[in-house]
């Protein structure tokens, strides 16, 4: 191959891997080279002269991690930061040449498995359209879903998709009202979830059924999920290709339930529902956008079950909450 043209593949190639490493939310890596072999002149008689230095490999070479592949959407737009769900592999669907053939239901759950990515592709890539207002485009609206809450649970299905089925008594899903306007987010179930099969039961949930009370609703009233529905073990965070396996579950009942307000509640919340590593502490209390529906970032109830401080900072979160679902629009202006 011409030299020129190597050149210019291996910039592409350079420039998309950085784009899939922002896309990742890496905005710094450090890469330490091998240096380059001193060319010695060769001295007669000397073997050791000629020998190259030995290539220094000074860290272990970076580990792909198994979750989205890059997208072409525009870096900074909101849709740079769906997932790109189309191109999502999903790790047990990837089988080269060497694989050992399959029994029929390791091919039924490989069709299981497509068709999943499929309808998940499909509520996320008919590409939300900007919408207009007088003041200009105020960013793409949620996509309209064919899906139904139902669909989405027989596609989860028995799930072994990553490695937290291996722990877990059973899926713990979304519960509540599916048309609410008003929907929380936690992180993972913990021991009471997992054993009693809904989401926020134990003490954290009792304190999230008071917040929730505190602004006027009552808990059927509201969507209650998390981003992940098995039990991580020792309640420890999700990892990030744990919450990328689970997410596009959530994200397809989020397109079903069409909540006004969305509660994200914890840092394993907001940073899986917007693909930002703000911290918790930074962005609460100030609405944020997925798709035209607010969300709320606001401190996890568990930790407010470890720091009761905390709860002031909730309540003021809340009362935002509250007064945005109760605004009445221009239309119904009384005078
Ligand atoms: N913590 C969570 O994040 N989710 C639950 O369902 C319970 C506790």
């Amino acid at each position: 191959m011409p030299q020129n043209q190597e050149l210019t593949e291996l910039i592409a190639d350079a420039k998309e891997q950085v784009l899939y490493l922002q896309e990742l939310g890496v905005d710094s890596y450090d890469v330490q080279l091998a240096a380059p072999p001193v060319e010695r002149p060769v001295r007669e008689g000397t073997d050791k002269a000629a020998a190259p230095p030995p290539a220094v490999i000074s860290e272990a070479p970076p580990r792909a991690v198994p979750v989205e592949t890059p997208s072409r959407r525009p870096a900074g737009s909101r849709l740079a930061a769906l997932p790109s769900l189309s191109k999502r592999k999903t790790p047990s669907v990837e089988r080269g040449a060497s694989d050992p053939v399959l029994s029929d239901e390791q091919d039924k759950e490989i069709a299981t498995l497509k068709m999943t990515a499929d309808s998940t592709a499909a509520v996320f890539n008919n590409e939300p359209t900007p919408e207009e207002s007088l003041f200009g485009e105020i960013g793409p609206a949620l996509p309209d879903s064919a899906d139904t809450i139902e669909t989405i649970r027989a596609d989860i299905g028995n799930c072994t998709r990553c490695p937290l089925f291996e722990g877990r008594t059973q899926i713990v899903h979304t519960t509540g009202n599916f048309e609410a306007d008003l929907m929380f987010i936690g992180e993972a179930p913990g021991a009471d979830e997992d054993a009693q099969g809904f989401p926020f039961v134990g003490r954290a949930g009792q304190l999230l059924t008071k917040i929730i009370e505190g602004i006027g609703y009552k808990r059927e009233d509201v969507a209650i999920g998390n981003i992940n529905r098995c039990r991580p073990p020792g309640n420890r965070a999700p990892t990030l290709p744990e919450a990328h396996t689970c997410r596009p579950f959530l994200l397809r009942e989020i397109a079903v339930i069409r909540p006004k307000v969305i509660v994200v509640m914890g840092n394993t919340a907001l940073h899986n529902l917007l693909d930002t590593k703000a911290g918790i502490t930074r962005v609460r209390g100030t609405f944020q956008d997925y798709f035209g529906v607010k969300v709320m970032p606001t401190f996890h109830p568990a930790y407010l079950l470890r720091d009761p401080h905390k709860k002031r900072e909730v309540w003021e979160d809340m009362k935002k909450v509250r007064d945005y679902l109760q605004a009445k629009p221009e239309s119904e202006f009384p005078l």
